[in-house]
C-alpha cells in the first residue's frame, strides 16, 4: 500500500537520503530506528510531501498511485497523516476548531468532546493549538487531531519523546486505536510508520518490521524487538556492519 522505491531526498540542494526502499502493506506497522541526524524525520517529511524536502530520485506510491509530486494537502486527502516531533504553536486557532475542521461532516460537539475525553485533553480543547502545552500534552493533542482526521497511513515522529511514564501508556492506546490494533489482523486497514529513538513505544504498540537508518540509508530490516536489543547491547555500530552486508552499493 505504501511503496517507496530508490528514494533520494535533498534539503536545500544537499542530499540527505539515498536509495531508500521501504514497503508497508495494508494493516501493517513498521518501526524506524536510528541515531540523531540519520535522516528519519527527513524520510517522514518527504512521504508527507513538504516542499522543502526535494525528491531527487525514486518514487513514492500510495494505494497504487504515484504521489511523488503531489502537494501535501492532496496526500492528506488521500489518507496520509503525520504526528510531528516538534509541532508548531498555532496562535489564534483553538484546538477544538482544528478537530472540527479535520472531522468535516463526521464532527459535532458531542463527538469532539468524547474524543477529547479519550485523549485526556478536555481542559485544553478551547486553548490555542499547542500554546503553552507540556511535552505530553503536545503529543496527546497530535494524536487526538489524527484520530479526528482518521488517516489510513499515519507517520509518527518520536511519539514518546517528552512524555512521562504515566502518559506513555495512554499514547500507546491512542496509537493502537489509530492503527486498528483492536481489529483482527486480517480486517486491519490502517498502516503506521513509527520513528522511535528509545524504543519505549514498542512496549505498548506491536510492530511487524523494524529498520535502522544510518547516514541517510536504510538497512537491517528485521524483528523490531531484536533490532532494539542489538542497539541497546552493541550500539548502532553493529548495525553499520549489517548495513554493509544488506544494502547493494550504488
Ligand atoms: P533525524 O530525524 O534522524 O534526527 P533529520 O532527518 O532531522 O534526522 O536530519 C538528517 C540530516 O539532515 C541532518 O544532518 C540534519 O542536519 C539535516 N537537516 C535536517 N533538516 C534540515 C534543514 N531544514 N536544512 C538543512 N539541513 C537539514
Ligand atoms: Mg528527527
Amino acid at each position: 500500500m505504501l511503496e517507496i522505491k530508490q528514494l533520494s531526498v535533498a534539503i536545500d540542494g544537499m542530499e540527505i537520503l539515498q536509495g531508500i526502499n521501504l514497503d508497508i502493506g495494508t494493516g501493517e506497522t513498521h518501526v524506524l530506528f536510528g541515531p540523531n541526524g540519520s535522516g528519519k524525520t527527513t524520510l517522514l517529511m518527504a512521504i508527507m510531501g513538504f516542499p522543502r524536502y526535494q525528491v531527487t530520485k525514486g518514487s513514492i506510491l500510495f494505494k497504487g498511485k504515484d504521489i511523488t509530486k503531489l502537494p501535501v494537502d492532496e496526500r492528506a486527502r488521500l489518507g496520509i497523516g503525520m504526528s510531528f516531533q516538534r509541532p508548531p504553536v498555532v496562535r489564534g486557532v483553538k484546538t477544538r476548531d482544528m478537530l472540527d475542521a479535520s472531522m468535516g461532516d463526521r464532527g459535532d460537539k458531542v463527538t469532539i468532546d468524547k474524543l477529547a475525553e479519550r485523549a485526556n485533553m478536555t481542559e485544553l480543547l478551547d486553548r490555542e493549538i499547542n500554546y503553552g502545552f507540556s511535552g505530553g500534552e503536545i503529543k496527546r493533542s497530535e494524536l487526538m487531531q489524527l484520530l479526528a482526521q482518521r488517516p489510513e497511513l499515519t507517520l509518527f515522529d518520536e511519539p514518546e519523546s517528552g512524555v512521562d511514564l504515566v502518559n506513555i501508556a495512554l499514547i500507546g492506546d491512542l496509537i493502537n486505536e489509530l492503527l486498528d490494533k483492536n481489529c483482527h489482523i486480517r480486517t486491519r486497514k490502517c498502516m503506521g510508520l513509527i520513528i522511535t529513538h528509545t524504543g519505549h513505544i514498542l512496549d505498548y504498540v506491536n510492530a511487524r518490521t523494524g529498520y535502522v537508518m544510518l547516514d541517510g540509508r536504510i538497512g537491517c530490516a528485521g524483528d523490531p524487538h531484536e533490532i532494539l536489543a542489538t542497539i541497546r547491547e552493541k550500539g548502532y555500530e553493529e548495525c553499520v556492519k549489517c548495513l554493509a552486508g544488506s544494502v547493494p552499493s550504488a
